[in-house]
């Protein structure tokens, strides 16, 4: 099921910074996080290319923020992109959604 509301706007993956353990990485024997998008940080601690520049954009985001956006890893994104805002998809926002739609001039979700 693609992300309706997301789809059009990707303002999460260029306003956060995305920190994830390693256990979400590809390898061998799973799908995951290709580990040339990531800097590891610490041995348990992997941060997602670009989210940590200014301003952030993360590697893995492809298209323009507030018109047509998709993450190129979507079925592996790590732990805290399956976490942020739930009902996002669905037209319905948070705070930190809404912190990143003002961050790019976009309003927050309605239904
Ligand atoms: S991995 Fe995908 S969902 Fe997560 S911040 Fe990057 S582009 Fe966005």
């Amino acid at each position: 099921m693609p992300d309706l509301a997301c789809l059009s706007c990707g303002a999460c993956c260029a306003a956060f910074r995305v920190d994830f353990h390693p256990d979400d990485l590809a390898s061998s024997d799973k799908p995951g996080v290709p580990e040339s998008m990531t800097i590891r940080l610490l041995p348990n601690l992997m941060r997602m290319r670009g989210t940590d520049e200014a301003p952030p954009r993360c590697v893995a985001l492809e298209g323009e923020v507030g018109r047509s956006v998709r993450c190129t890893i979507y079925q592996d994104r790590p732990g805290p992109c399956r976490d942020f805002a739930p009902y996002a998809p669905l037209g319905i926002g948070d705070d930190a959604c809404d912190r990143a739609r003002r961050r790019y001039g976009l309003p927050p979700l309605e239904l």
